[in-house]
């Protein structure tokens, strides 16, 4: 999959992967230190779904919240990232229709 990327940090990236930092600066808390998220000027072009900052765990029931860049990242483009984080499980799971999360007060599976 191509996708314009740019960091939540607003740093440039370590790496051109699927994180732009390397597996051993995450977090103690398990989460990497950096995402990718589509720039500015993407995300100024208008969303298909509403800015939701909260998402649920289905697996656990943990709610875990997100920057708002990255929100607004998956406004504009629901299925640019292939997992997420939850703060309860300390790692990242799938997103998407067979996915593991669902927005807060929603039926709604993240990333589709
Ligand atoms: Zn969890």
């Amino acid at each position: 999959m191509t996708f314009r990327k740019d960091t939540n940090s607003g740093d440039d990236p370590k790496l051109d992967t699927s994180c732009p930092v390397p597996d051993d600066s995450k977090r103690p808390d398990g989460q990497h230190v950096d995402h990718w998220v589509l720039p500015d000027e993407e995300r100024a072009k208008g969303f298909v779904r509403p800015v939701r900052r909260s998402y649920a765990h289905l697996t656990c029931g943990t709610v875990t919240n997100m920057p708002l860049k990255i929100a607004e990242t998956y406004a504009r483009e629901p299925s640019y990232y292939g997992s997420t984080f939850c703060c309860g499980c300390r790692d990242y799971f799938p997103v998407g229709e067979n996915g593991e999360f669902i927005w807060v007060g929603t039926t709604e599976k993240v990333g589709t």
